[in-house]
């Protein structure tokens, strides 16, 4: 079986400090938690800017700063920056981490239903934010919460704003998206055109059971404090441990850990 890509959402848009004092949050903790999810295994790293009251922010230089910061202490490691909507839906506003040129970037399909709001994705704005990532030379991570994202994601592809390898992350088990299990997973790589590569995001208390269903189905796997803010009921994680749980999971079922080397082999990445 492939090397397995582990990424770490390390700080999303919602989680607090006082939900759990480990989230990363200040430019310099983010690039500290960078670097020690890399040590411990992971190839890919996801991220969100917080503003300086730690709220979601959508800043091009904050953006630019964290890129840049990583970079020049891991210049190996894969960064993929949030194209999400959290602090404003325009595309002016989604657009912001593009400046950073970064080698990846998040890019939802569709929309959908939040426990709080739309997380509105209409197709006006998801194609100017793929024809911008192309013209950049951004690969997209395709956000899917629900199986009609990934015929948008054929239908971009169709228009010529997506090269393949597609890769797919399926989040799973968010409140009114798809359940996390076998049958939606299966249902989901059912749809996928052939070489595409993908990974599962399981929310919540989700994430141990969607990690063992995606090592187990050939795919990779994302976790991370933005989706999951604990090791087990009533413990809080850090996201250093979080990787290492998917490493000591593939290591006792042989599947072994890429090095972004090789998860740039596997994603048809140039490399920068
Ligand atoms: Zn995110």
């Amino acid at each position: 079986m492939k090397k397995l890509i582990i990424c770490c959402a390390l700080t999303g848009s919602l989680p607090t400090k006082e939900q759990n004092p480990a989230v990363p949050v200040a430019p310099d903790e983010i690039v500290a938690d960078a670097l020690a999810v890399y040590k411990a295994g992971a190839s890919i790293v996801h991220i969100h800017a917080r503003d300086k009251e730690g709220k979601n922010c959508h800043d091009r230089e904050i953006f630019r700063e964290i890129y840049t910061k990583i970079k020049a202490q891991a210049p190996e490691l894969i960064v993929q920056l949030s194209t999400g909507g959290r602090a404003g839906q325009s595309f002016e506003s989604r657009n912001a981490c593009l400046y950073a040129n970064p080698e990846m970037a998040s890019l939802c399909t569709g929309s959908t239903n939040f426990p709080v709001g739309i997380y509105a994705n209409e197709m006006d704005l998801v194609v100017k934010l793929a024809q911008m990532m192309k013209e950049r030379g951004v690969k997209p991570e395709i956000e899917v919460f629900d199986t009609n994202m990934v015929g948008a994601a054929i239908e971009l592809e169709r228009m010529g704003l997506l090269e393949r390898p597609l890769y797919f992350d399926f989040v799973m088990g968010s409140k009114n998206a798809q359940p996390a299990d076998l049958k939606h997973l299966g249902y989901l790589l059912s749809m996928l055109p052939p070489g595409s590569e993908w990974c599962a995001s399981g929310i919540a208390a989700n994430q141990v059971n969607t990690t063992l269903m995606a090592i187990a189905a050939g795919g990779h796997v994302r976790v991370g404090l933005e989706d999951n803010l604990y090791l087990r009921r009533g413990v809080k994680a850090t996201n250093v441990e979080l990787v290492e749980r998917v490493v000591r999971i593939a290591g006792e079922v042989g599947r072994e850990v890429a090095t972004p080397a090789e998860a740039r082999a596997i994603l048809g990445l140039s490399g920068q």
